[in-house]
C-alpha cells in the first residue's frame, strides 16, 4: 500500500517513508491511496489478544515490513504496559463504557502511538545502519510518551524541548528523572511558543538537519494515527455484536488525531453510530461540528491542559475526505484558512459527528459527579467526555489520561488524592535537564555535542 499527500504534490510512499517524513514536501498530510475494507478480517480478528491485534492491523498498512519484523515490533511495544489488557473495556452503566487508555509507561494514551513509533524508528535504523536524532517541543504529555518511546534504544538520541518553569511538575519529572542517556530535556528559558519557533529554526537549517539525521516528532505523523484506530477496534470487537452498529466514541479531543482514527476506522466498515468531539473551553471544533464554520480563535490555559489549541494539526485529514478526495480543493480551503483564519463548509456530515464544549467549573463538577454516582476517578481531558452524555445511547468514553497525573484537579473535585505507583517512584529520581536560552544556535549548539 503507498501513502498520498493531502495536497496532491508529493510523489506517493511507501510506509516506512511516510513515517520517516512525517510532513509531506509539499506541506500536506500523508493519508493511505485507498482505505481499506475490513469487514471479511473481522470475523477472524475476534478474539485476539492486543498485540496481536494491532499486529494483523498494521500489517494491512505497513506493507513493506516483513510480517514477523512487524509482529515483534508491536508486541515489544506494547510489553511495557501495566494492564494485561493493555485497553481495557470497563462497564459503568448499562449502556456506558470507559476504554481505559492510560497503562502504558506515561499514562496517557499518547503512548499508544509513540511506543510503536519508537520501535518503527528503531527498526529503520537498523535497516539503513545509520543513527536518529528526534527533536521535539512539548508542552506536556506527548515529550513524555515520546522520551518513553525511544528510551534507552541504541542508535537513537531524543532531544525534548520545554518551557522551564511552566510544565507541571509530573510532566516534568517523566521528561527529567528516566536515567537514559539517550534521553535530553531541554528546559527552554521562554514560553511554548518560543520552544516551537527555535525548533522550527533548527529544521530550517537543512543542511545541519540532513548531516544530523533530524526527525521531528509531532502529532502528524501516520503511524500515530494508525496505531491509534487499534484501541477502537478491540474495543468495537468487545462489545455485544447488536451493539456495535449503535456505538458512540466519546473521545476528549485537542489536535483531532485520537477521534479521526476512529473515524478512519469505521470508514474501513468496522460500522458504528458515531463519534463525540467532547473539547475543554477551547472550543474551535465544538464550533465546528455545530455552525459548520472552522475558526481559530485565542488559546486560553484550562484544567485539560493536551486539549488547550485552537488549531487542530490532524483537520486537514478529515478536510482532504470532506472535500471528496480532491487536493486542489484542499489546497485551497488550507490557503483561505492560513489567510483569514477561517472556513466555512456548505455540507458537513453532522450524523457522524457531535460536540460538546466544557468549561474548567463544569470539568471540575463532572469529576465529582462521575466519582459519586460509579465510584469511579476520571481525570481532567476525561472528565470532558461526560458532558451532556446521551444516556440511551450505547456509549464507549475514551479516557485519555490516569487521574494520578492531575492530582490537584482531583482533589478539588472529591477530596481524594489519586495515586500511581510509576508516578510515585519518580519522586525519588534525580531531575536531569539543561536550561537553555530559546536560541536556535544553543540548541545546534547542544545538538552537535549530543546527536548520535
Ligand atoms: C493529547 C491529549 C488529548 C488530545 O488528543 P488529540 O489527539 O490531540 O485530539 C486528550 N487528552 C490527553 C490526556 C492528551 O494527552
Amino acid at each position: 500500500m503507498r501513502y498520498l499527500s493531502t495536497r496532491g504534490q508529493t510523489e506517493p510512499v511507501s510506509f516506512s517513508e511516510a513515517v520517516a517524513i512525517g510532513l509531506a514536501p509539499d506541506g500536506g498530510l500523508f493519508l493511505p491511496e485507498k482505505v481499506p475494507d475490513l469487514s471479511g478480517r473481522l470475523a477472524a480478528w475476534q478474539g485476539l489478544g492486543y498485540a496481536d491485534l494491532c499486529a494483523e492491523f498494521l500489517g494491512v498498512f505497513a506493507t513493506d515490513i516483513a510480517p514477523d519484523v512487524l509482529r515483534g515490533l508491536v508486541h515489544r511495544a506494547y510489553r511495557g504496559f501495566s494492564h494485561p489488557e493493555i485497553a481495557p473495556l470497563r462497564q459503568l452503566d448499562e449502556r456506558l463504557h470507559v476504554l481505559e487508555l492510560f497503562h502504558g509507561p506515561t499514562l496517557a494514551f499518547k503512548d499508544f502511538a509513540l511506543q510503536v513509533l519508537g520501535n518503527l524508528y528503531q527498526h529503520q535504523c537498523e535497516r539503513r545502519g545509520e543513527g536518529i536524532n528526534v527533536l521535539g517541543a512539548t508542552s506536556g504529555d506527548t515529550g513524555a510518551a515520546a522520551i518513553h518511546g525511544l528510551l534507552g534504544k541504541p542508535r537513537t538520541a531524543i532531544f525534548i524541548l520545554y518551557p522551564d518553569g511552566r510544565v507541571s511538575p509530573l510532566q516534568e519529572r517523566q521528561m527529567t528523572c528516566t536515567g537514559a542517556d539517550n534521553v535530553h530535556a531541554l528546559a527552554v528559558d521562554g514560553s511554548f511558543d518560543d520552544a516551537q519557533r527555535v525548533l522550527k529554526e533548527v529544521f530550517g537549517d537543512q543542511p545541519f538537519a540532513a548531516r544530523h539525521r533530524l526527525s521531528a516528532v509531532n502529532s502528524i505523523n501516520l503511524a500515530r494515527i494508525l496505531a491509534q484506530c487499534v484501541y477502537y477496534l478491540h474495543a468495537w470487537l468487545r462489545l455485544p455484536a447488536a451493539e456495535r452498529a449503535e456505538v458512540e466514541f466519546v473521545v476528549p479531543t485537542g489536535n483531532f488525531g485520537n477521534v479521526f482514527a476512529g473515524w478512519l476506522l469505521s470508514r474501513m466498515g468496522v460500522a458504528v453510530r458515531g463519534f463525540k468531539v467532547a473539547t475543554n473551553r477551547n472550543d474551535i471544533l465544538h464550533r465546528l461540528f455545530t455552525t459548520a464554520e472552522y475558526r481559530s480563535g485565542e488559546v486560553h490555559p484550562s484544567l485539560a491542559p493536551s486539549m488547550d489549541i485552537q488549531v487542530a494539526s490532524n483537520f486537514e485529514r478529515f478536510l482532504y475526505y470532506a472535500l471528496d478526495e480532491q487536493p486542489t480543493r484542499v489546497r485551497g480551503v488550507m490557503a483561505q484558512i492560513k489567510a483569514t483564519g477561517s472556513y466555512r463548509f456548505d455540507v458537513l456530515n453532522q450524523s457522524t459527528f457531535s460536540s460538546s464544549r466544557c468549561s474548567d467549573e463544569e470539568i471540575t463538577g463532572l469529576i465529582r459527579r462521575v466519582h459519586q454516582r460509579y465510584r469511579y476517578t476520571v481525570d481532567p481531558h476525561t472528565a470532558c467526555a461526560f458532558k451532556d452524555l446521551n444516556p440511551r445511547r450505547v456509549s464507549i468514553v475514551l479516557a485519555t489520561a490516569h487521574p494520578a497525573k492531575f492530582p490537584d484537579a482531583i482533589r478539588a473535585a472529591t477530596g481524594e488524592e489519586p495515586t500511581h505507583p510509576t508516578l510515585e517512584a519518580l519522586k525519588g529520581r534525580p531531575i536531569v535537564k539543561h536550561r537553555l536560552p530559546a536560541e536556535a544556535a544553543a540548541i545546534k549548539a547542544f545538538l552537535e555535542q549530543r546527536a548520535v
